[in-house]
């Protein structure tokens, strides 16, 4: 992660670098915000920087050696800690691996997704627990390995237990030279004072309005106003903006969906062409999530349909639908529809003729759904 990779937040780069430059920074950091204004972000680029053999005056080099330690997390002098499952895993050290693979994922997350990430099936809360302290402080006490800063980033410093902080007090005082904390939290209300008192506090602010939209513009490819409708509800936080994008990738779908089975019921042959106009043009990445959607709510219609209404997961605009449409969906036609569906994401990932495809599709969706 380097700075221009940190979506906005400007002004906190230049005086990173600034200070980094002139030498003369905290030997402990906190950067206080919401996970999705990019706390982990900027503390990565940060690290990334202050270990640089080769910084210009606008970013970390990306070719020394030390860059390409640092894009692959893997630098000796840069050490982690992070909440993890007690019960699974005392320390953070035994789930690098995992810590790598989600910041290689996307180094926008918070506490529910690392959860999820570490924990899908039970979701046990996470926590910095009392034996880290330990392995934080032999961390710091070695000597660096490329004989530069020793850099301890903690993530969820709010999720640390208290005996934790507490060991951790003397060594945020008075820190071996050359040692760097970098701390992130969410929320300044679970903090311990003593912790506060010890750190350089930096509030990581919400990343603007404008910044937010050139960002899912140009890089996530959204339109001008669908990017300008998310960003007012995102309140400058990343990751709300991008699940607000996979909601709004699977209510299109829906409605893509609705708009098949509506002409599918009618034995409407014009909307049925149209329907397939309209989904032969979007991109091939779009028709293949469409159809994979599409088995997804036959499969759920089927379970729906014989009240297994426990195990269906559904958003509340899908179980509306569902709450009709699902009687349509049998042990009898599910297994057409099943092969009509793969069958067409098996042409349309070989490059096959999209209208026609979907055009097929729609007719023979007619056949099938026969009540
Ligand atoms: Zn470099």
């Amino acid at each position: 992660m380097q700075f221009t990779e940190v979506v906005g937040q400007s002004l906190l780069k230049t005086h990173f670098i600034e200070e980094i430059r002139r030498n003369h920074f905290a030997h402990a950091k906190l950067l206080v915000g919401s996970d999705g204004f990019g706390t982990l972000a900027l503390s990565l680029a940060y690290a990334r920087y202050i270990f640089c053999e080769n910084k210009s005056d606008i970013d970390s080099c990306n070719s020394c050696s030390s860059c390409k330690k640092m894009s692959i997390l893997q630098h000796p002098d840069l050490h982690f800690a992070f909440p993890t499952i007690l019960a699974d895993k005392k320390l953070s050290s035994g789930m690098l691996p995992k810590w790598r693979e989600k910041i290689f994922e996307d180094p926008y997350f918070d506490i529910n997704q690392w959860t999820h990430h570490i924990d899908p099936s039970k979701g046990r809360k996470p926590l910095i627990g009392t034996d880290e302290s330990l392995e934080i402080i032999n961390a710091l006490s070695l000597k660096s390995y490329e004989g530069g800063y020793k850099i301890m980033l903690i993530w969820g410093v709010d999720q640390m237990n208290e005996s934790c902080a507490n060991k951790l007090l003397k060594i945020l005082e008075e820190p071996p030279s050359h040692t760097l904390f970098l701390l992130t939290a969410t929320n300044l209300d679970f903090l311990l004072p003593t912790i506060l008192s010890r750190t350089q506090l930096v509030r990581v602010p919400r990343i603007s309005s404008e910044d937010l939209q050139q960002y899912l513009e140009e890089k996530l490819q959204i339109g001008p106003q669908n990017a300008h409708s998310i960003v007012s509800l995102s309140d400058g936080n990343l990751i709300t903006a991008k699940s607000l994008i996979d909601q709004h990738q699977s209510d299109d779908n829906l409605h893509l969906f609705i708009d098949l089975m509506r002409a599918a019921y009618l034995k409407d042959p014009i909307k049925m062409i149209q329907w397939a106009e309209t989904i032969g043009s979007q991109t091939k990445e779009q028709q293949t999530r469409f159809l994979q959607y599409g088995l997804h709510l036959l499969r759920q219609s089927l379970l729906k349909n014989y009240s297994l209404n426990n195990i269906v997961a559904l958003s509340k605009h899908e179980n509306d639908f569902l709450s009709n449409f699902a009687q349509f969906i049998t042990g009898k036609n599910i297994v057409n529809f099943h092969e009509l569906f793969n069958k067409s994401h098996y042409y349309i990932e070989r490059n096959g003729n999209a209208k026609i495809i979907f055009t097929n599709l729609s007719f023979d969706t007619m056949r099938y759904l026969v009540k």
